[in-house]
């Protein structure tokens, strides 16, 4: 997947030993195609809905599987659901017999249509439990409760990071998600879609940025849930003509219906990020913008 394959990237540079596990249902093998004649690499394509067994001695596993984007994750919402309760299981298990420490990544999604702006780690959400969406919010909450029945059952060794909208290069070209399909569309010329009025707020942060928030907490003593994203506040409105002046300002934005429960803001509050970790996203909207533009625009 997009944001595996940069944790991967990151690992083999370190010198460490990785088994990548993925169905490709939303990844892209040319993803890890640099690491695959890597000695210290091996690829599984395995779906974690499955139980999966190691001889191998494995110390930490990152549990990353999911689609994320509602487009991919709708489509077929009950094998959504199923990979991150029983696939979350199937890993807890791992974690637990491997006596390894896991990091389950969820998502700004646990918090739903927040009441409150920042959403801090605190907040209990608030997500339909039988609309559209709820396939991922709720089943990323299910996998979450798992993760801390195993440690208090178990004492399994668990971290959990909620990631908020992430982007960078290697996200797939038909993604479907908000940054994806503006740089798309105006690559190819074609109108930029706004669902709804384009007042919606959403905080993007840079996958390198990301990815160093993960390897922090996974490095950490910390037992909690934290939040993984930018403090930078955009309108998808703000974002079509950021991207258009990039590309082409001569394109033109269309409204599309806003689809339903889609949250209308959100903002992380990151200061337990800040101050257990030692972590904040350096990389400017700017600058993650010019990289992405460039990737997709070599894509295409
Ligand atoms: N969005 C949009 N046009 C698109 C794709 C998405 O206006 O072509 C909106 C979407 O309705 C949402 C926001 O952009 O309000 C972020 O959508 P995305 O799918 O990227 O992520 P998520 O909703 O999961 O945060």
């Amino acid at each position: 997947g997009f944001i595996g394959s940069h944790l991967v990237d990151h690992l083999i540079k370190d010198g460490q030993e990785v088994i990548c596990l993925d169905n490709l249902y939303s990844g892209d093998k040319k993803n890890i195609n640099n690491f695959i004649n890597n000695p210290n690499f091996t690829f599984l394509k395995h779906d974690i809905k499955e139980p999966f067994y190691l001889d191998t001695n494995i110390d930490r596993i990152w549990h990353l599987a999911c689609p994320a984007s509602p487009d991919i994750y709708q489509s077929d919402p009950i094998k959504t659901t199923k990979t991150c309760f029983i696939g979350t299981l199937n890993m807890l298990g791992l974690a637990k017999k491997s006596n390894a420490r896991i990091l389950f990544t969820s998502t700004s999604e646990v918090y739903g249509n927040a009441e409150v702006n920042p959403q801090n780690e605190e907040y209990k959400g608030c997500v339909n439990p039988i609309g559209i969406r709820s396939c991922y919010d709720e089943g990323k909450r299910v996998a979450e409760s798992l993760c801390f029945d195993y440690q208090r059952m178990h004492n399994t060794d668990i971290k959990v990071a909620r990631i908020f909208n992430t982007y960078g290069p290697k996200m797939m070209i038909n993604d479907g998600r908000v940054v994806s399909n503006f740089i798309v569309q105006s690559l190819q010329n074609k109108n930029i879609t706004i669902y709804g009025d384009g007042m919606q707020t959403r905080s993007f942060c840079y996958v390198k940025d990301t990815i160093k928030g993960l390897i922090a907490l996974m490095n950490s003593n910390e037992k909690s849930p934290i939040n993984i994203g930018s403090e930078k506040e955009l309108k998808v409105k703000e974002l079509a003509l950021l991207i258009k002046e990039k590309i082409n300002p001569e394109i033109k934005i269309i409204h599309k219906s806003l689809p339903q429960d889609d949250p209308s803001q959100r903002r992380p509050c990151i200061k337990k990020a800040k101050e257990k970790l030692n972590w904040y996203p350096l990389i400017d909207i700017n600058d993650g913008l010019d990289k992405t533009i460039s990737y997709f625009r070599e894509m295409l």
